[in-house]
């Protein structure tokens, strides 16, 4: 399969008085076409820090440091600002926040932002962009009365589904959604999650799915990455991922996600320890102030992702030997 976006040895630092927080630092990961990549890990181990990265809607004191993105064979990190804001950004790529709840402007009917969406990016007449809004709405199971709301008429879930509609506008290639369902109740949780996976396979977009709770991607997502501290553990199928995980980090992630069956006789677990402070990390392995299996070599050495079979890469000193 094709890939559909390549992150490259991707560096992305925030300037702070007391110096740079590397918040991405040589992290590289793919999707392949029509995918869902779910992309885990911790509270501040980078997850939102990529797709503001890729979406070039960085926080100001944010800088890229290296690294390259390649979307349809460009490098659209390099990309001249207009040129990467008339064809890819809402048109290629779409973006769901991740404090989505707040990104609809106030002041405006849903109908008048969605009809802005298509007219500032495409040449059709006001009716037209009237007719595709309604029909964005039918499409997410919104009533069309919902056109002529405002936002904070809106519940929960009715806002996250018109942000959807929103992201879906332009018929996007690549959909970034960033914990779209982490502000909204388990019963609406479900109902978006089947919304954007039913949407997918309707429009054939591949999409990168972020959030903190590996047991959320276990059901819908094709591949994981698992990010830790910045850097990649640990990327591959699903499938690779939840049976053989060969990350320690992995493997404790997957620890901590409570199994219904056996609630009773298990309490959560929960990683010991905190992840570090990302303006000084520890040398050599980023993890290992808090992994079990530590040795001398992880304080001296930073792991380089090793490939083992079937795409699946783990960046752990352990697995050097089983390539
Ligand atoms: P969460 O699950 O809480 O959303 P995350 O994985 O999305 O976390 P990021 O928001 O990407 O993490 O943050 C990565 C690191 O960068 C964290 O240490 C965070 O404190 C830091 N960070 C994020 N934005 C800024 C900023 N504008 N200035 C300084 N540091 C920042
Ligand atoms: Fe643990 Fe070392 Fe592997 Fe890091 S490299 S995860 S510290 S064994
Ligand atoms: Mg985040």
């Amino acid at each position: 399969m094709e890939e559909e976006i390549t992150i490259d040895k991707l560096k992305t630092y925030f300037r702070t008085k007391a110096g740079y927080v590397r918040a991405v630092d040589d992290f590289s990961m793919s999707v392949k076409k029509g995918q869902i990549m779910g992309l885990a890990g911790e509270s501040g181990s980078g997850k939102s820090t990529v797709v503001t990265t890729i979406f070039r809607v960085l926080p100001i004191n944010g800088e890229v440091k290296g690294g390259k993105i390649t979307f349809e064979e460009k490098d659209i990190l390099s990309m001249d600002e207009k040129k990467f804001k008339e064809e890819i950004r809402w048109k290629k790529i779409s973006w769901i926040p991740q404090v989505s709840m707040d990104s609809l402007d106030p002041l405006y009917t849903v109908k008048n932002q969605m009809m802005e969406t298509i007219l500032t990016h495409e040449d059709v007449s006001k009716a037209e962009a009237a007719e595709r809004s309604y029909q964005a709405l039918e499409s997410v199971k919104l009533n069309p009365e919902i056109a002529e709301k405002y936002p904070h008429e809106l519940s929960g879930g009715q806002k996250q589904r018109v942000i959807i509609a929103m992201a879906l506008l332009l018929n996007p290639r690549l959909v970034i959604a960033d914990e779209p369902t982490t502000a909204l109740d388990v019963v609406t949780q479900a109902s978006i999650v089947d919304l954007l996976t039913r949407k997918k396979k309707e429009m054939g977009f591949s999409m990168i799915f972020v959030t903190h709770d590996l047991s959320l991607l276990a059901t819908m997502a094709d591949a994981v990455t698992v990010m830790y501290a910045g850097q990649l553990a640990e990327t591959g199928t699903a499938e690779t991922l939840f049976k053989s995980p060969e990350h320690p980090y992995t493997k404790l992630l997957l620890k901590s996600i409570p199994d219904i069956r056996k609630w009773k006789e298990r309490k959560l677990y929960s990683i010991p320890g905190e992840p570090p402070n990302l303006e000084n990390p520890p040398s050599g392995c980023r993890f290992r102030t808090r992994c079990p299996f530590a040795m001398e070599i992880c304080k001296d050495k930073v792991p380089e992702p090793v490939t083992l079979k079937g795409g699946h890469v783990v960046a752990c000193h352990l697995v050097g030997d089983k390539k």
